[in-house]
């Protein structure tokens, strides 16, 4: 495959041009937020972002954004979109992680290439839906004939920008971890199947549509060993790497007695630790992990929605923030946030950090969800809306009802409100969602053909 057919890219040229908006909220380094403002691009990169009246008049293709608030696309640094099938799962519905992690892994059990790619399409529509142009998704568990190409393949028909984490679990239950050992691989093989899809698929160019992160599940399901080769593996090839850590206080009680540290202290030894690294919910870092991770730059995933439906607890985002460890909000799989949507969890974001007595605005909590994210996956070309950076943002009609009464600050309604879907989402330049309609699958039949496989999926298990 050609390097322009690996990253999706155009051949001719194309212009877009969006207009007419009653604010575009940049978020670039001065903050700007442009009232009639507009973006010209050009072969899915800004060229330009001011007052309507400043920028062309004429593009290839053109949207009237009038009464519409746009904002760059929302990074959604955390999911298992193959968890779409199993929401709602009754043993799983009002259990803890360990708990609820033991329900649903022989159900998992069932997944086939057809499910991951059909759960992967619903989940990126509902992200798409719900503002976010770019996501990361975790796949860990891999039977019958499931690889990682098959949610890669959903990311390229739908359209999405996206970061596609090479799972694994290693340690089964005869092994003294946690999931049942039908569902683990062995790790020279986890190993090297995680490479094949680096030379075959990672593009660490700038405005790349698809890069590869190598992602060992959590410390209770994969080994010491592995943890460490996994981290060589990407720092051979310049890869991130993520996993989930320190979610609650199993998971903190778990790593003192395997491993006799802490969560942070584990993974500063096994090298865990820097900006190529991010990692999942840290609802339990500790202060001397918090100072670790400020330190190092290593990145976090916080998860509200996923972290109050466990009842994990609530991550300290205030004191992450203001030690300056790079934060990325994260959707988390539907079977622990049942409902994906990526405005709502920035919502939630705000909201729960007020609930512990800690300052969170609406335009900080936006930042998390753009730029944050941005940083936390290691990119320089999304999260912001300035000349140079990947045309990837969206609009929301400003009439919807949810936001009525709250056209004194729109950007702050957007945050504080009800929150509506999108009307167009753009991402590289293309028009993914044009007047609230995905334009690259025809959804009902995804839904419908995803509900076909959740029935089945529940039955086998
Ligand atoms: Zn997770």
């Amino acid at each position: 495959m050609s390097k322009e057919a690996k990253e999706g890219k155009r051949t001719m040229t194309q212009t877009l041009l969006i207009k007419n908006a009653r604010v575009v909220v940049t978020m670039d380094d001065a903050r700007r937020e442009i009232a009639d403002g507009g973006i010209f691009c050009r072969d899915g990169v800004i060229e330009a972002v001011g007052p309507t009246n400043e920028l062309p008049t004429e593009a290839d293709e053109v949207i009237d954004a009038r009464d519409q608030i746009v904002i760059p696309g929302l990074v959604n640094t955390h999911h298992h979109m193959y968890q779409s099938l199993t929401r709602v799962i009754g043993p799983a519905q009002d259990a803890e992680l360990f708990g609820w992690l033991q329900a649903l892994y022989p159900i998992w059990a069932g997944l086939t290439p057809d499910m991951v790619r059909t759960s992967t399409l619903t989940a990126m529509a509902e992200l798409l839906l719900s503002g976010c142009t770019t996501s990361s998704d975790h796949l860990y568990i891999y039977p019958n004939g499931v690889n990682l190409e098959h949610s890669i393949e959903a990311a390229q028909q739908i359209g999405m920008r996206f970061h596609a984490a090479r799972g694994s679990m290693s340690v089964g239950q005869s092994q003294g971890g946690l999931p049942p050992d039908r569902v683990v691989e062995q790790e020279p093989a986890i190993l090297k199947e995680t490479q094949r899809l680096i030379e075959r698929w990672h593009d660490p160019a700038r405005h790349a549509m698809l890069r590869i992160v190598v992602a060992p599940c959590s410390p209770f399901s994969v080994s010491r060993g592995l943890m460490r080769d996994s981290a060589l593996l990407a720092r051979q090839y310049g890869v991130s790497l993520h996993t989930h850590l320190a979610e609650n206080d199993n998971d903190i009680a778990y790593s003192r007695e395997k491993f006799g540290m802490t969560p942070a202290e584990y993974a500063e030894d096994l090298g865990w630790v820097g900006p190529d690294v991010w990692h999942a919910h840290c609802v339990k870092l500790d202060e001397p992990g918090l100072q670790l991770f400020a330190r190092s730059r290593t990145g976090v995933a916080h998860c509200p929605c996923s972290n109050m439906r466990l009842g994990s607890g609530i991550a300290p985002v205030r004191r992450m923030r203001d030690l300056g460890v790079p934060v990325g909000l994260g959707v988390d799989g539907s079977a622990s946030n049942d409902g994906a949507h990526m405005l709502g969890e920035t919502r939630m974001a705000m909201l729960l950090q007020r609930v512990t007595g800690a300052a969170m605005t609406a335009r900080e909590t936006l930042e998390i969800a753009t730029r944050g994210g941005a940083q936390v996956l290691g990119r320089d070309d999304i999260g912001a809306l300035a000349p140079g950076m990947s045309a990837d943002f969206v609009s929301f009609d400003l009439n919807h009802v949810g936001l009525a009464g709250g056209q004194g600050d729109p950007l702050a309604a957007l945050v504080f409100c009800g929150a509506p879907q999108v009307t167009h989402s753009i991402v590289n330049g293309r028009v993914v969602v044009r007047d609230g309609q995905l334009t690259t699958v025809e959804l009902p039949r995804v839904i419908e053909q995803h509900n076909h496989f959740a029935r089945l999926l529940a039955q086998a298990s």
